[in-house]
């Protein structure tokens, strides 16, 4: 297995919210970076959010617009799989669909170089099924980000039935070079975070649904109730309702019937209304 001292250069798969928040914290903590989606204008989508993203560090003056440029020149964007040939490490940040990841990690599998680890970002799907689909299930582990990645301290390394204990500490130390925090989950469905916070967000939902309270003091109940940043509908929001609804019936699916997606939840996403993204979930948002 290639070290976590010979890791310069990070492959990213997928150039979306996750895949382009972890290119950035990747780039700005000195690696090499190649960042790849399977059309041009998301890759340059994703290499602006990167490159929005640095600049709000300048903003803050965390770093100077110098080292932004330095980082941004690190990165490399493409659409072509060959370019992932020289990576020492790969992370994966595909829509999550089980069929599409099980491809790109064949994909990967015959594209790097094989002492490499290949990581996925996956919230709720099975590392082990993820990890099948290559030759090298030992070199598969869970690299979980939280959203937004560049802001989010916290990442869930999750070990695969066949991850090498060896791996799981290459996770572990790579997370933490990239001045993140990290605890361990095992490949059940949620894993720690989803498996908790899924049912949290449908209880939230159906609680409004039921007129137990209007939707700000649901909200704002489990703010200062429970002391956390974001109540259950605007933290939906902030995830996205189709991201949510997905997770849920991931899990309902896994792990039977307590899991089940709240109906509003449902219907809010068949109206298009996927939180902040689309300007309406549960609140409005410019
Ligand atoms: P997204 O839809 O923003 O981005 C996914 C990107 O993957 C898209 O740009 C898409 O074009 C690209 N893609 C699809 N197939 C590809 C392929 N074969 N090769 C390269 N790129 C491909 O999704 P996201 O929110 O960034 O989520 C990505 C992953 O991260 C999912 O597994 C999701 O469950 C997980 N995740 C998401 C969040 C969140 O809050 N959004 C949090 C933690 C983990």
């Amino acid at each position: 297995m290639r070290g976590f001292d010979a890791i310069d250069a990070v492959g990213v798969v997928g150039a979306g919210t996750m895949g382009s928040g972890i290119a950035q914290v990747a780039t700005q903590s000195g690696y090499d970076v190649v960042l790849r989606d399977v059309e041009e204008h998301l890759v340059e989508q994703g290499l602006n959010t990167l490159s929005s993203g640095l600049d709000r560090f300048v903003d803050k003056e965390a770093i100077s617009a110098d080292e932004a440029e330095t980082m941004r020149e690190r990165v490399t964007g493409t659409t072509e799989l060959g370019d992932l040939a020289d990576a020492d490490l790969v992370i994966e940040a595909v829509v999550e669909d089980v069929d599409v990841k099980q491809s790109v990690f064949a994909d990967l599998d015959d594209v790097t170089e094989e002492d490499v680890v290949l990581a996925t970002n996956t919230s709720t799907l099975s590392i082990t099924t993820i990890a099948s689909a290559t030759d090298r299930p030992d070199r598969v582990v869970g690299l979980h980000f939280m959203n937004p990645v560049p802001v989010m301290n916290g990442v869930e390394v999750v070990v695969g039935e066949k991850t090498d204990p060896a791996v799981t500490d290459l996770a572990h130390e790579f997370a933490e070079a990239l001045g993140k925090e990290t605890w361990q989950a095992d490949d059940k469905p949620g894993f720690v975070t989803n498996r908790i916070l899924m049912p949290w967000i449908n209880e939230g939902v159906r609680a409004y649904d039921e007129g137990v309270a209007a939707k700000a003091d649901i909200d704002r109940g489990m703010e200062l109730g429970t002391n956390v940043p974001m109540g259950p509908l605007e933290l939906a929001d902030h995830i996205g309702l189709d991201v949510c609804l997905h997770a849920s019936e991931t899990l309902h699916e896994e792990l039977g019937d307590r899991y089940q997606p709240a109906y509003l939840l449902k219907r809010k996403v068949e109206a298009g209304d996927l939180g902040k993204k689309t300007g309406r979930g549960f609140h409005e948002y410019d």
